[in-house]
């Protein structure tokens, strides 16, 4: 579904992705896992077409994306959740929710499917009038999921989606993306948290300082001495 090859991406003169090569299969939960600074968030904002490649290709369904314009991304299908609080702070939850679906075509399922999201964010439906801005980190980090899903993404990339939450609702995120997955939406999950991330998904990158270091099934990764050490914290 998703072809990422050889991008490399800067910011003005620093170098942060170098020829970074990665593919994501209709159906899957695929995790990037890496250190701070290893161009996680970059390699995202660079599928969503938030930033350049210099040099490089992405191909969406076998249609080369690396030119296009975020709009024209989203119309394709793929929707992001960004790290961070990056929802309308002014707006109430249920507008943030309604600016998901700007791109759809569809305007009468949209009233249903905002149902789906109060039902599986609960804390959202609590909150469906109050300005996005005067939540709580994790609350928010909630609705930026919610909203991307109001997009009805063929491919849902989700930048840290349990950072900032309490323990309890880091289980519940993590349910919740194992449930629309099995409902057949395609997962490029970004994550600190590796080993919940192996757990859900079916394959695996390991970036580290803009470059692919290790790739395979979640499976293999997890038995990987070294992703052992590094990123789940093992002896
Ligand atoms: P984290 O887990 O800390 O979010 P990440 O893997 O998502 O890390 P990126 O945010 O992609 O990492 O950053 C990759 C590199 O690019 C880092 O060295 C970072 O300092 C640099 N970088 C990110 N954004 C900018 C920017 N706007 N200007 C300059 N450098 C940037």
């Amino acid at each position: 579904m998703l072809a990422v090859e050889n991008i490399h991406t800067y910011y003005g003169n620093i170098q942060s992705l170098k020829g970074v090569s990665i593919s994501v299969k209709e159906g899957e939960i695929c995790t990037l896992i890496g250190s701070n600074g290893a161009g996680k968030t970059t390699l995202l904002r660079t599928i969503q077409g938030l930033l350049r490649p210099r040099e490089g290709r992405i191909f969406f369904n076998q249609k080369p994306i690396e030119s296009l314009s975020t709009e024209q991304i989203v119309n394709l299908g793929i929707s992001q959740s960004p790290e961070g609080r990056l929802i309308f702070p002014k707006m109430s939850v249920l507008e943030n929710l309604e600016m998901g679906a700007f791109s759809r075509r569809d305007r009468l399922n949209i009233k249903s499917d905002i149902e789906k999201i109060l039902t599986l964010f609960p804390r959202l439906r609590e909150r469906i009038t109050q300005k996005a801005g005067t939540m709580s980190g994790g609350e928010q980090q909630m609705l930026a999921m919610g909203r991307a899903l109001m997009a009805r993404p063929k491919l849902l990339l989700l930048d840290e989606p349990s950072m900032g939450l309490a323990p309890i609702l880091v289980n519940q995120i993590f349910d919740i993306i194992q449930d629309i997955n099995q409902e057949g939406m395609t997962i490029l999950l970004v994550e600190q948290n590796a080993r919940k991330a192996l757990k859900i998904a079916k394959t695996g990158y390991v970036l580290q300082t803009g470059k692919v270091v290790k790739s395979g099934s979640a499976k293999e990764l997890q038995s990987d001495p070294e992703v052992r050490r590094i990123y789940l914290g093992e002896e």
